[in-house]
């Protein structure tokens, strides 16, 4: 089966299969989409194999301490981030499921 090519700012609704703005939440057969953020994607990757910013193992002992602080802020701020997209992702699927259940009428 072929599949539909998404255009530039435009995505494809895999519920009704038609292609709406990428900006657009939710499409007009009810369809509502998972927040793919940028910031998602980049935990995604931050999260499964980050080196260590500062990879140098002859810095002097003060120095690769400093480093390992600054890895751990780095860290810090990727767990906050992650957090917030979850947070995201948990609207959405409320939102998703509030929509579904009206349309089931419960
Ligand atoms: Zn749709």
């Amino acid at each position: 089966m072929a599949k539909k090519v998404g255009q530039r700012g435009k995505k494809v609704c895999p519920s009704c299969n038609e292609l709406i703005a990428a900006r657009k939440m939710t499409c007009d057969c009810g369809h509502v989409f998972q927040a793919k953020t940028k910031a998602a994607k980049k935990q995604a990757t931050a999260t499964a194999t980050q080196p260590s910013l500062f990879a140098d193992d002859d810095a002097p002992p003060a120095v690769q301490k400093a480093r390992q602080l600054a890895d751990k802020y780095a860290k810090r701020v990727t767990l906050i981030e992650a957090i917030s997209t979850l947070d995201q992702q948990k609207k959405d699927l409320k939102a998703e499921l509030e929509q579904l259940e009206k349309e089931l009428k419960l």
